[in-house]
């Protein structure tokens, strides 16, 4: 399969430049030349399917030409190795719990995943080591960290900003050694994202060390996220099926499909989902769910992107202000804001709202929202129309924001024995001026 640029201006690519190089030389992002539909007969029977054997499905028809079957096969089994329950929350909403990863947030499928591609290309080439760059604010950072953790060939460098992610965050991409360097910027995020931004530019540092990127630009990181949206539907027919019996009335729901509403900041996450609709995966709708940083929402309304500043709130994972993937909405969509329009509609929540949901829920409904999760499930709740069920994406454990959810509650809630576990690791990292030519000097001399 070849992949092209958004922004046209380059020629199309194998999947392993695409995934080696992350960002098109035109600054573009890539996307695949074909999205190909699944066989009515794969969706018939997908309630009988596990994870594992529905992932692999999608994941061949994205990469199958370009990776031999038991290979892929093996780097699908081997990523998805922890499940993604559909929970009932309310009669017509569930929730799809992505938190049950090695760092409790869906970002672990993308980060497992493009670690174990890449580390294939890289054997199969004999290439020499590839270095990983990636920025973080928390979430990304121990996601990519824990996905590439030991794998050979592969050497991670995490540019975090110092005094400014969570104690548990930090621990999660600080105590692991091995092929992880942990850099503890004296400044901000937008600090180490423009120190990872000028390495990728400079040219003598690009000839001493193979570079590449981690975030959800690259297509390795940012396509496996399909899986889920698949295998959540799956489980949705499942307990409709269980509900309505075989009859008339379950044929009209199951025609229908369900909504899907995804908390959104970069914008790969729904993305994911959108192309898993073009494959005829049954979603009747998507619902993009905004914090304060509603860039995407206001798009909808007036069909002008005006990016912006992002602003800090609770749901801090989606303070985007200028989403990167919405280039690939676009571009699946023709740049047609009708179009776009049609499928998904969005919505925009203050930290008091978001609070209250997260409050409401715990009470009524004795679920624990994160704060990015009840975005998702106020959209939702906020959106259906009589008759309709959805599914919002739970996208990381409530414990990783254990602050601010105990605050919010009132209550103290119990830590996970994963989370517990890096708790108690050693922090091991590196000090890194914000200048990129210390940063330079550092690379050209590991
Ligand atoms: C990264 C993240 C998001 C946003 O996902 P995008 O793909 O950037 O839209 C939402 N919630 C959590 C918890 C995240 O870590």
């Amino acid at each position: 399969m070849k992949y092209y640029s958004t922004n046209k201006q380059e020629n199309n690519v194998s999947l392993e430049d695409a995934v080696v190089k992350g960002l098109a030389t035109d600054k573009g992002l890539y996307m695949p030349d074909v999205i190909k539909a699944l066989p009515q007969e794969f969706y018939d029977r997908i309630d009988t399917l596990s994870f594992q054997e529905i992932a692999y499905r999608v994941a061949d028809a994205f990469f199958g030409e370009d990776v031999p079957a038991d290979t892929l096969k093996q780097i699908v089994y081997d990523t998805l190795s922890f499940d993604v329950p559909l929970v009932k929350v309310t009669d017509n909403i569930f929730s799809l719990e992505l938190f049950h990863g090695p760092t409790l947030a869906f970002k672990d499928v993308g980060g497992r995943f493009m670690a174990r591609l890449l580390g294939y290309f890289i054997r199969k080439e004999g290439k020499r080591q590839v270095n990983v760059l990636v920025a973080t604010s928390g979430d990304t950072g121990s996601a990519v960290a824990n996905g590439f953790l030991g794998v050979e060939g592969i050497h991670v460098y995490v540019l975090y900003p110092k005094g400014k992610v969570s104690e548990i965050q930090e621990k999660q991409f600080t105590t692991l050694g091995q092929n992880i360097t942990a850099l503890e910027v004296d400044g901000t995020f937008d600090d180490c994202q423009a120190l990872v931004k000028s390495a990728f530019m400079d040219r003598e540092l690009n000839e001493h060390l193979q570079l590449t990127s981690a975030n959800s630009i690259n297509v390795a990181r940012f396509l496996p996220q399909a899986f889920y949206y698949f295998y959540a539907y799956a489980q949705w027919v499942k307990q409709m099926k269980a509900r309505f019996g075989e009859g008339e009335q379950l044929a009209a729901v199951l025609s229908r499909g369900p909504v899907v509403c995804v908390p959104s900041g970069n914008f790969g996450n729904i993305t994911a989902g959108l192309f898993g609709k073009r494959m005829g995966l049954p979603v009747s709708r998507f619902i993009a769910a905004n914090n304060r940083n509603d860039i995407f929402y206001q798009y909808l309304r007036t069909g002008i992107y005006t990016p912006r500043p992002s602003i800090a709130t609770i749901a801090n994972a989606m303070d985007v202000g200028d989403p990167s993937n919405f280039a690939r909405v676009l571009d699946l969509y023709g740049h047609s804001h009708a179009a776009i329009a049609a499928e998904i509609s969005g919505a925009t929540y203050t930290d008091e709202q978001i609070a209250d949901t997260m409050r409401c829920v715990w009470k009524e409904h004795q679920y624990l929202l994160d704060p990015h999760g009840a975005c998702g499930y106020r959209a939702l709740s906020e959106g259906l129309q009589p008759g309709e069920t959805g599914i919002f994406l739970e996208t990381a454990h409530p414990a990783k924001f254990k602050d601010t959810v105990e605050g919010i509650l009132g209550e103290s809630i119990s830590i996970p024995e994963k989370l517990q576990a890096f708790m108690r690791g050693e922090k091991q990292s590196i000090p890194m001026s914000k200048e990129f030519a210390a940063f330079k000097q550092y690379l050209m001399t590991v």
